[in-house]
């Protein structure tokens, strides 16, 4: 399914021109255009998923293989120190695009980027708490 609406639907089927750097039959993956850090990346399926609640798992599967298979080529091609591979569900985690997407974020000791959280210290109860509320 395309999103006629959806700008990642157009751009992974080639509508709009990307700087493309992998392409296969389900995926393409291009150079995100606000890059966090140089080489900065989108996995981006040529079906329409919003987001990780509503891809089906055999792509979900195929979209972390291709992961790594990227970040494979972009150590050695770009001779990053580390890989951030980050992917968003929501506003409220910072998703922009409504078409499910994998950044992969090249690292650069001394890069400036900022893409961790800042820890909380829950304690002990609160944390078994949420344990309970996740197993029940
Ligand atoms: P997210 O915030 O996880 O939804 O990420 C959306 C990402 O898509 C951002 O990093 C944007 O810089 C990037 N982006 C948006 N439009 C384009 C575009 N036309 N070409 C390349 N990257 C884009
Ligand atoms: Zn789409």
């Amino acid at each position: 399914m395309k999103d006629e609406n959806c700008i990642f639907c157009k751009i992974a089927n080639g509508e709009i021109p990307s700087n493309t750097i992998y392409e296969d039959d389900l995926f393409r993956v291009i150079l995100d255009n606000g890059p966090a850090t140089r080489g900065h990346a989108l996995i981006l399926p040529k079906q329409h998923y919003a987001d990780l609640y509503e891809i089906d798992e055999d792509t979900a599967a195929a979209a972390m293989k291709l992961a790594r298979k990227m970040a494979l080529i972009m150590r050695d091609k770009l001779n990053c120190d580390g890989l951030n591979v980050v992917q968003n569900n929501g506003s409220s985690a910072g998703q922009t695009v409504r078409h499910f997407h994998v950044h992969l974020i090249p690292r650069y000791e001394n890069d400036g980027q900022h893409i961790l959280w800042k820890p909380t210290s829950p304690s002990a109860d609160e944390l078994k708490a949420v344990r309970d509320e996740l197993n029940r």
